[in-house]
């Protein structure tokens, strides 16, 4: 018979004796072990039914079991010992708060160890491994803990040393399958300590040392005190190694941070009365839930039927808490609702009796910057409400109440019951596009756009060792174009990358990993990884090695379609780009596509929109792009920036920001990037009079990192030289900038200073080592009467292109004697002008009297299908027209505007 009892949990409250052999006891429940406060090896000697409060610093005497405070006293004992217990635990140990817990196990670190650590942490966890990270030299990072495999790349079986887990998360109930990820950890680095906050549940829902967590830590504060009087932090662990000797039971000693006697009685009476509370507490949070679910609201609770971790929670847990949490699509709205509660207390914290409400962005994750918080996806406007033990019929009440006067719900009179209101979405939309000094207009799907390349006037190499560097927007641009597709189908067409041409089923797309970015908030700083590997791995899983840019710009292209994604309106286009550049010469080409594909998402999203057209002065065709100049408002431009910088990330992994920016704000900037002794940043150079540049392509392929990495490695090798040579090219970059800002400096001194600064960073730059044969010959016959131009390498050099500046009064047939001359060089040379327009955008509708552009529905049938068939015009001629004619015919389509 004894062979069918179950397994018993590790505590040592006896199971009284079998009454017979045919009617054995069972092990006591939960609620009876938290109620028993039994140690039987620690009687009192009075019996007393309440554990007392030895409220002494020292005891008396030389060998006895208890000698000072700090190191051990007979209430905290008790209390441990009670803990212990409960938890399925061999060692337990109180400490003065849920912080203070997680800094004793933080110092069983030493630098150079390794922490992954949830993305959804309480902030003061988020805090202290920030403080471990920069002061002891401890990397830590954050990944989204409900995907047991987004930890697998970073488990290091020699750095690894702790996984640090909540389930579920605060504030927004992200389930981690912790016992996968316990085993996962123990098969690939057996030496990590798994640790796993487990405030939000308690010991008596959850016990993840059940589930092969090697720590457990609770703030007691919480659920486990139940009544907001005491702070208090409890460890719990099954490893002798981790537990005793030098580590945790040591670093208590030695730090004295144990809980004092008073706060360990208060914590084991309240204990008494965990497993009632908490059963009333998540019965009301259940009913909380469901009913703010019903109203239509986006509600986080394990309990709901469609929360995406409830069968993982369901198979570790025993309940489902009583922390919720619900998005109101509007800051300001949940400001309200939170102030218009009167039962529900405005209180950081949970855990206690009384029923709390909070907007986590504002209290408790106050903490973490806001750019972190947007890149874990923590919603500004979410209110998290903690259930207390009050009636569950007053605080539904009362939470009904706060919702109607803040506006957050109405009467529906035909179906009589309260539902959210609708415009709450709609409100922030158009308040954020409002804020752009925008009207949203009805907008169709065929947008036509274009963004400038740039070339680096100044300083370049020098840039990446803290010189200030000169960019400047040359008049060769990408154009993309967006027709409409009537299939349910996105595809893309990149005409300079191998004519490259792809489309997908826009439901098919992995739309589940997906975390949308409201309309007025930013992009966080780090890119979703996740959703970048499920494109690779999903719509994008047949391209080829060969392929690798097309991928680039696929992604880049179909990551933002997805995250600017509004609602269920998911608009079916082909995107086809096309450039006057040369591509992968340095002149920016991927940062013009990526201001073309932000801004054609941000326009087909809504996110964005053009002001009207003043209506025409003059019925002349306006052909000069120059001419709509500032027609597009600066916080659209930002906007668009900020996406493309984005698209750049996805393409370059670490741009510095430049090329996106002179892509879209056009003109002319001077950039000193930061961690070095110069103020760093971007600052727009006003007043900069466009040039004539000639650029020439050498054609020859560069590997820009390994030039980078020879001028490091110069700079270890010939140090003085070096920083002579930077010195020398900041005072060039500070000269230029001074001379191009200066409105009294006549245009041809201008030039002429110009010409020598162009002159002099060339030398610097072939002392550098980043010249090439090619290069040079270029730069000698632009240099040779009868030209005598000045000519530099610009960007990474090695190949790619020159610049060569030409004067005002340069005659038309010497540059034509010149242009010949390179292209029998076999080299490709463009003629443009530099510090011209940012982003340009091809209103939809015709405002021109000759515009060769109609709107689509008044089409005339194309010659050859657009790629998406969807059948409007402009695509196929847009695809045919010579890269030479491209830029005159789009500027005859109709009016620009410009940034
Ligand atoms: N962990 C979680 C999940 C918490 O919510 C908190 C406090 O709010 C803590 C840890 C820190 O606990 P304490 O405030 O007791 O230091």
């Amino acid at each position: 018979m004894s062979a069918a009892l179950p397994k018993l949990p590790i505590h040592d409250l006896p199971t009284p004796e079998p009454e017979s052999p045919f009617r054995p006891r069972k092990p006591y429940r939960f609620s009876t072990l938290c109620a028993t406060v039994e140690n039987p090896s620690n009687k009192d000697q009075f019996g007393s039914s309440s554990v007392p409060i030895y409220q002494t610093a020292t005891f008396k005497g030389v060998g006895g079991e208890y000698d000072y405070s700090r190191s051990g006293n007979p209430t905290r004992s008790h209390l441990e010992h009670h803990i212990a217990k409960i938890s399925s635990a061999a060692h337990a140990f109180a400490v003065s708060s849920g912080m203070a817990a997680l800094d004793v196990i933080l110092r069983l670190l030493k630098p150079g160890d390794e922490i992954i650590a949830g993305d959804d942490l309480y902030g003061g966890t988020n805090r202290l491994l920030t403080y471990i990270r920069t002061h002891v030299g401890v990397t830590v990072h954050h990944v989204d803990t409900t995907n047991p495999s987004t930890l697998l790349p970073l488990i290091d079986v020699t750095k690894t040393a702790m996984v640090l887990l909540e389930s579920p998360t605060n504030p927004l109930l992200k389930i981690a399958d912790l016992a996968k990820i316990s085993k996962d950890i123990k098969e690939r680095a057996p030496d990590a300590i798994v640790v796993v906050d487990n405030t939000m549940m308690s010991p008596y829902l959850q016990r993840p040392l059940e589930h092969g967590a090697d720590v457990v830590y609770d703030s007691a504060t919480k659920y486990l005190s139940g009544h907001h009087d005491l702070m208090a932090g409890v460890i719990t662990c099954n490893r002798d190694d981790v537990a005793k000797a030098r580590q945790i039971a040591f670093t208590i000693n030695a730090v004295g941070n144990a809980l004092t006697p008073i706060d360990s009685f208060l914590l084991l009476r309240g204990i008494k009365t965990l497993a009632v509370r908490m059963d009333r507490q998540q019965s009301s949070a259940s009913q909380v839930a469901t009913y703010l679910h019903s109203l239509g609201f986006v509600v986080h609770y394990p309990g709901l039927p469609d929360h995406p971790g409830r069968e993982i929670h369901q198979r570790i847990a025993d309940g489902n808490g009583a922390v919720l949490s619900f998005e109101t699509g509007d800051k300001g709205l949940s400001e309200k609702i939170v102030g218009g509660t009167r039962l529900w207390g405005i209180s950081v914290s949970f855990g206690c009796v009384n029923s709390l409400i909070s907007m986590p962005c504002v209290m408790s994750h106050a903490s973490i910057d806001p750019a972190t918080r947007a890149a874990r996806g923590l919603p500004e406007d979410l209110i998290r409400l903690c259930v207390g033990i009050e009636d569950p019929s007053d605080l539904l009440d009362d939470l009904e109440h706060a919702l109607i006067d803040a506006g957050a719900i109405q009467l529906d009179v035909s179906q009589n019951k309260y539902v959210k209101v609708r415009q709450v979405e709609d409100d922030a939309i158009s308040r954020a596009v409002g804020k752009l000094g925008l009207k949203d207009t009805d907008g169709d799907h065929e947008w036509f756009v274009s963004a400038p390349g740039k070339v680096i006037l100044f300083g370049e190499h020098a840039v990446v060792h803290g010189v200030t560097a000169i960019a400047a927007s040359v008049d060769l641009r990408c154009y993309g174009l967006t027709t409409p597709r009537l299939d349910g189908k996105i595809s893309a067409h990149f005409t300079d990358i191998d004519n490259f041409y792809c489309e997908w089923i826009i439901d098919d797309l992995p739309w589940h990993v997906v975390k949308p970015i409201a309309i007025d908030e930013e992009h966080p700083e780090i890119l979703d990884q996740v959703l970048v590997d499920a494109l690779n791995t999903g719509p994008l899983k047949d391209l080829t090695e060969a392929q690798r840019h097309a991928r680039a710009a696929s992604i880049a292209f179909l990551y933002m379609y997805l995250v600017l994604t509004r609602g269920d309106v998911r608009p079916s286009f082909n995107f086809t780009a096309r450039s006057t550049l040369p591509i992968g010469a340095g002149l920016g080409s991927s940062a013009s596509f990526s201001a073309c594909a932000a801004s054609a998402l941000l326009l087909l999203h809504k996110r964005i929109s053009i002001p009207p057209l003043p209506a025409p002065t003059t019925s002349e065709h306006i052909h000069i792009s120059h001419q709509g100049r500032r027609a597009i408002p600066p916080a659209v431009a930002e906007e668009v920036n900020r996406w493309a910088f984005v698209a750049e990330k996805i393409l370059h992994g670490n741009p510095s920001g430049v090329d996106n920016s002179v892509a879209v704000f056009g003109g002319a900037l001077a950039y000193t990037r930061p961690g070095f002794e110069r103020k760093s940043g971007m600052e727009g150079i006003a007043g900069f009079k466009s040039f004539k540049f000639l650029l020439t392509n050498s054609k020859v392929p560069r590997d820009t990192k390994k030039l980078v990495a020879g001028v490091g490695q110069k700079k270890i090798d010939e140090p003085e030289t070096v920083a002579g040579l930077l010195n020398s090219i900041q005072s060039i970059s500070d000269e230029a900038r001074r001379a191009l800002a200066d409105p009294e400096m006549p245009r041809e001194v201008l030039l002429a200073a110009i010409s020598t600064l162009i002159r002099e960073n060339h030398t610097h730059l072939v002392s550098l080592g980043v010249s090439h044969p090619a290069l040079e010959l270029i730069r000698s016959t632009t240099g040779a009467a009868p030209y005598s131009l000045s000519t530099k390498l610009t960007g990474a050099g090695g190949g790619g292109c020159a610049v060569t500046l030409i004067p005002d009064d340069f005659k038309e047939e010497t540059l034509k004697a010149l242009l010949d001359e390179i292209v029998a060089q076999q080299f490709d040379p463009y003629l443009t002008s530099v510090g011209g327009s940012g982003l340009g955008i091809l209103s939809p509708h015709r405002t021109t009297g000759s515009a060769a552009y109609l709107p689509p529905g008044q089409v005339t049938p194309p010659e050859t299908p657009s790629p998406g068939g969807g059948g409007v015009n402009l695509c196929p001629v847009f695809q045919a027209k010579r890269v030479l004619e491209l830029s005159q015919w789009a500027d005859s389509l109709g009016r620009w505007l410009y940034v």
